[in-house]
């Protein structure tokens, strides 16, 4: 039988490769496994029978790390591409995909042109950005067209990891890196470089201008476990006042992707509050099945897990 919360499921961290963009990642990728690789290529009927065989209901599909993040030139024009082709792929089915854009951040300007072309004119509920843009963190004021864009176009943006900075690798890394090549992608590497930006967006005051809405999967990032003592640090005298608590609680969203612990569950729950939490599984990175496995069988009242499972969904992309 299957197991799943008695709620429609919508999943919104699930990967798809984009040939065209997909092809530049040459040397980028090397830990996926050709079997993940055959997943993201595929949004037919393998992927929907899968969705089904789980129980998740919609795919909200974006492209796999690092998108358009690492990419320069032509990169405003492959974006075009690139999101056209994702908007074909939901009109395939509809009522099972929704997309978010891939961004060319190396033009902020012309980014945050094509969040708005992709939320007016295909339907995309908003945009993922992975790690690093050119090498940098977002939350340089070059960037805030795009968050300015995302505000005024009420649409969340989600903060994706990707590859730590080479000098980062090189100091922290580089050691371990042979022998455990996902020591720096998901196992650490990933939630030390994304929770950095978290934290960045933060202090840049960039939320005392805009009132953008920013998505973090894999549970926050560790955030929620730290937020007390990064608060509580920040808090300390001789340093310019920032009220680190309730900007991140007002601004963030985290989802479950990657991330099926009843322990970090219930303390994101006390710490962001059970609307500020989103399903998601990180597919084909992980299978689908026990994602909603585990939200069924969590220790939170049904209509805690429907808000989880699709309600804070459908408010936070207006689906
Ligand atoms: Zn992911």
């Amino acid at each position: 039988m299957l197991k799943k919360p008695n709620v429609p499921v919508i999943a919104l961290e699930e990967h798809y490769a984009d040939p065209e963009l997909y092809a530049l990642f040459t040397g980028l990728d090397a830990t996926t496994p050709p079997h993940v690789v055959a997943k993201l290529e595929d949004t037919g009927a393998a992927r929907l029978n899968d969705m089904d065989a789980a129980g998740i209901d919609v795919q909200v599909l974006s492209h796999s790390a690092p998108s358009l993040q690492k990419i320069s030139t032509g990169a405003v024009e492959l974006a075009r591409r690139v999101n056209d082709r994702l908007a074909q792929i939901v009109a395939t089915a509809p009522t099972r995909y929704a997309g978010f854009a891939a961004l060319p951040t190396h033009d902020p300007a012309a980014a945050a042109d094509e969040l708005a072309r992709c939320v007016e004119q295909l339907g995309f509920k908003g945009a993922m950005i992975h790690g690093l843009a050119e090498g940098q963190f977002i939350d340089d004021r070059r960037y805030w067209p795009i968050f300015a864009r995302a505000e005024a176009l009420d649409v969340p943006l989600y903060l994706h990891p990707s590859m730590p900075h080479p000098a980062v690798i090189d100091a922290y890394y580089k050691e371990y890196a042979k022998d455990f090549p996902v020591l720096l992608r998901a196992a650490w590497g990933y939630t030390v470089e994304t929770a950095t930006l978290a934290i960045r967006l933060v202090l840049s005051g960039l939320f005392e201008q805009h009132n953008t809405k920013f998505i973090l999967g894999h549970l926050g990032e560790g955030l929620p476990f730290l937020i007390w003592r990064i608060n509580n640090g920040l808090a300390r005298p001789g340093q310019k006042p920032v009220e680190f608590r309730d900007l991140f609680s007002a601004h963030f969203s985290i989802t479950t992707s990657g991330f099926f612990s009843d322990p970090a569950l219930l303390l994101c729950v006390q710490e962001m509050g059970i609307d500020r939490i989103l399903f998601a599984v990180d597919y084909p990175f992980e299978a689908n099945a026990p994602g909603p496995a585990w939200l069924a069988r969590v220790p939170l009242c049904d209509e805690d897990k429907a808000k989880i499972a699709s309600g804070n969904a459908k408010r936070l992309l207006r689906m």
